[in-house]
């Protein structure tokens, strides 16, 4: 018999391996490895959906006659060789997996491998649009994902007359006390209990809460959760994408992230979804819009960003800061309202939406000198939906412009003014968002100015930065900012901002 080869990200049995599989000639084989578990500090919830995704689908599998391995092991090869062993299969087949490490892994132990199927574009064909561009936009791969999959189209061209929405999509967040969807939990069940008794015992190498529900972990709950974001808050998702609310941690994000990452649901669905619900009259241009540029848009353009440069992309150091991940960001208390509220959403859920990420961790990061591959392992293990396809473009690209500019044209950096302006966190905070000397000086705002005069030289040139440097040149007080730039950043790196 043949065996079929499935990791932790790939729970979905329309995947190109086993689409067309068949009981009485292949058997599947998962392997959970030790080396994984114990590779980094993971968030608690993060390992229980992948082990609790594991389990129900080799449940799934055996249910449709499938002989399923589930296996233990110290590695993944060596769960392989263990296979191997007890099995004699004909041949091993594995659909390529989702990292680079990954599909070295298989060329190394003789693995037959067939294409990744899990996004709408393929490593190949993003290569293949990418061609020999000078640039590669996210804006120009989005319409050329919208023109071949015909979605939100009238013929060739997109529907309401525009591509973009994002005028109307960045708007602070409301004052008006709304009430905002609720989200459902899943009901705990054996395998749940089983997976927390296996984390339990890892003790302090893991952090955050138990997981509770929140998450799905089988492809029943994640249509479940699909459904009821369509129903009840994609239309509502627009407007206040970029907005930041402190009691209020997922305003009308779609909570679906994670479940795409494990291979819960096709991106291709997800969309469609979104697209039907504007075509019926349920949601509005701006948020379907908005929301479909989100998963066939940007999340497709870092998986194919992620292919087309690595391996060398993750070792990218352009301004390269040498900090560890601050203490604020591990646990330590911290003043800073808005940083202390996006990580006690970590610990509770492990999760933080995008623009907590962005100009919350990201920017703090970059403006403080956090070293970028840190902060890449740091986010990878926090986070739910947490990979390296995902946090290698969006860490060292997005956030920190460790590549240069590849990816973003100027650096995300804002100061406490941005954060001030798209959230409620700055009023009731120690520090004042318009301050950057002094005792109530805003650490973001200090390290702003202080990060735009640290890289001058290299960002001068940089056009979309004319007007920022041209601030920094009129600051008046810089030096007494450098100064105090001096004495937050060993604030920051004691725990005691
Ligand atoms: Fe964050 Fe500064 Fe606002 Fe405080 S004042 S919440 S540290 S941006």
């Amino acid at each position: 018999m043949r065996t079929i080869w499935v990791f932790g990200d790939q729970c979905n049995s329309q995947i190109s391996s086993l689409r067309d599989a068949d009981p009485a000639t292949d058997r599947v084989l998962l392997v959970r490895s030790m080396r994984k578990l114990a590779g980094k500090r993971w968030h608690r919830q993060r390992l229980h959906v992948v082990l609790a995704t594991m389990r129900r689908f080799a449940a799934e599998l055996r249910a449709q006659g499938f002989t399923v391995d589930e296996r233990d092991a110290s590695s993944l090869p060596e769960g392989l060789v263990a296979h191997r062993d007890e099995y004699a299969p004909t041949e091993v087949l594995a659909m390529s997996p989702m990292s680079w490490d990954g599909v070295a892994l298989l060329e190394r132990t003789g693995v037959t491998v067939v294409p990744n199927n899990q996004f709408a574009c393929s490593a190949r064909e993003f290569a293949m649009w990418a061609g020999d561009k000078k640039r590669l936009r996210m804006e120009d791969f989005y319409r050329w994902q919208r023109q071949r999959f015909t979605i939100l189209m009238d013929g060739d061209e997109p529907v309401d007359g525009r591509w973009n929405f994002d005028a109307e999509n960045r708007e602070p967040p409301p004052k008006d006390g709304r009430a905002w969807p609720g989200v459902n939990r899943y009901p705990l069940d054996a395998i749940d209990i089983a997976v927390a008794a296996e984390l339990d015992a890892l003790g302090d190498a893991i952090f955050g809460a138990p997981y509770d529900g929140l998450w799905p972990t089988s492809r029943a709950q994640a249509l479940e959760r699909l459904d009821d974001f369509i129903e009840h808050t994609l239309a509502g998702f627009g407007p206040h994408e970029d907005a930041m609310l402190m009691d209020e941690w997922k305003l009308a994000h779609s909570l679906l992230s994670s479940a795409m990452n494990l291979g819960l649901l096709h991106p291709l669905e997800v969309v469609r979804a979104a697209e039907d619900a504007y075509r019926s009259g349920v949601v509005p241009i701006a948020s379907a819009e908005g929301f479909i540029r989100q998963v066939i848009g940007w999340r497709e353009y870092v998986w194919g960003v992620y292919w087309h440069w690595m391996p060398e992309y993750r070792d990218a150091r352009v301004l390269a800061g040498t900090r560890s991940v601050p203490p604020a960001f591990l646990g330590a208390p911290t003043k800073m309202r808005c940083v202390a509220n996006v990580i006690d959403g970590i610990h509770d859920r492990a999760y933080a939406h995008h623009i907590q990420r962005l100009m919350v961790l990201g920017n703090l990061a970059m403006l403080a000198g956090v070293e970028p591959g840190a902060m890449t392992d740091w986010m990878w293990a926090s986070f739910i939906d947490g990979a390296e396809w995902v946090m290698v473009p969006n860490v060292i690209g997005m956030a920190m412009h460790a590549d240069g500019g590849r990816m973003a044209t100027k650096p995300y950096a804002g100061s406490g003014s941005y954060i001030k302006k798209m959230s409620n966190a700055c009023k009731g905070c120690a520090y004042d968002p318009s301050a950057r000397t002094g005792e109530r000086a805003c650490p973001f705002t200090t390290l702003y100015w202080d990060f735009l005069a640290r890289h001058e030289s290299s960002l001068r040139g940089n056009h979309r930065m004319r007007n920022q440097m041209s601030m920094l040149r009129r600051l008046s007080d810089l030096d007494a900012v450098r100064a105090q730039a001096q004495t937050t950043l060993a604030a920051l790196d004691a725990g005691t901002l």
